[in-house]
């Protein structure tokens, strides 16, 4: 019986992909890829296989998950290698729950691969600690994004947001200032620091502004995903309009060097 291979590819930088994803990868025949931010290094890994793009953008040009599940499951069936290759890692906001059920209906043995979450990245880009002693014991992975199918009203991600000490927000870009107003009403310290991290492992924005300052200004334009870093242990983030992570882009090193 076949197996999928669902794969987390990391935040970006094709480097961060474990050894393991790209072993599978080198044994794709077929790789369903999320809009991932380095395609080209990653298709090192797999350049006979036939890469098909089914990613989703919060922009709507998305591609339909029932439609992935069903193709997942129809390239497996036909007895084709499948590396299912997701940003991140596949148990974060990812949908994989749709996709294990769609394999697991269809017959079909799944695997899950896990891969560096874009929280994790953020926080070694800002060579900051999303934990810190006598600071922070607790870090939520929170998005204030509801799915079609909830409650439009639901604000549970608000009251975790609350509770915890550290705070990842994922898919909250477009309604960053909101979100700090509603944080702020609910009691969050206004003086909270929030870094933004774009791109994280790749080069783009971070910088840091108090949870006022959000409130007041929301976010500027920004082109590529971003994640919010909230909490005291941000305090000592290392911050700088365009960070230098990956050694081997020239645009990189010539914006770094001035
Ligand atoms: N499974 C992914 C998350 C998918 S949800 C993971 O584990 O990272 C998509 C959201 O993830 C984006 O809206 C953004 O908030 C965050 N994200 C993904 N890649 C990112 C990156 N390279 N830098 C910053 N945030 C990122």
């Amino acid at each position: 019986m076949a197996t999928v291979y669902l794969v987390g590819a990391g935040p970006g930088d094709s480097e961060l992909m474990t050894r393991k994803a790209w072993r599978l990868l080198g044994e794709a025949q077929v790789v369903l890829h999320d809009a991932l931010m380095d395609v080209d290094g990653m298709h090192a890994a797999a350049p006979e296989a036939i890469w098909v793009n089914v990613g989703k953008r919060c922009d709507g040009t998305s591609v339909d998950q029932a439609f992935i599940c069903r193709s997942l499951v129809g390239y497996a069936k036909r007895g084709l290698r499948v590396v299912r290759l997701k940003g991140g890692d596949p148990t974060v906001f990812g949908r994989l729950s749709e996709e294990l059920e769609a394999c697991r209906t269809a017959g079909l043995t799944v695997e899950v691969v896990p891969g560096v979450t874009s929280a994790c990245a953020a926080a070694a880009d800002l060579q900051a600690s999303l934990t810190l002693r006598g600071v922070s014991r607790s870090v939520a992975f929170v998005t204030p994004r509801v799915g079609r199918k909830e409650h439009a009203k639901d604000n549970e991600w608000l009251q975790v947001s609350l509770a915890a000490q550290t705070v990842v927000l994922y898919m909250a870009g477009k309604q960053a200032g909101r979100i700090a107003q509603e944080l702020i009403t609910g009691g969050k310290s206004v003086t909270t620091p929030v870094c933004v991290v774009e791109n994280a492992s790749l080069i783009g924005a971070r910088f840091r502004m108090s949870l006022s300052e959000l409130a007041r200004d929301g976010l500027p334009e920004i082109v590529g995903p971003v994640s919010l870093l909230m909490g005291e242990a941000l305090m000592a983030a290392q911050v700088s309009d365009l960070a230098l992570t990956t050694g081997d882009n020239d645009q990189a090193i010539e914006l770094a060097v001035g």
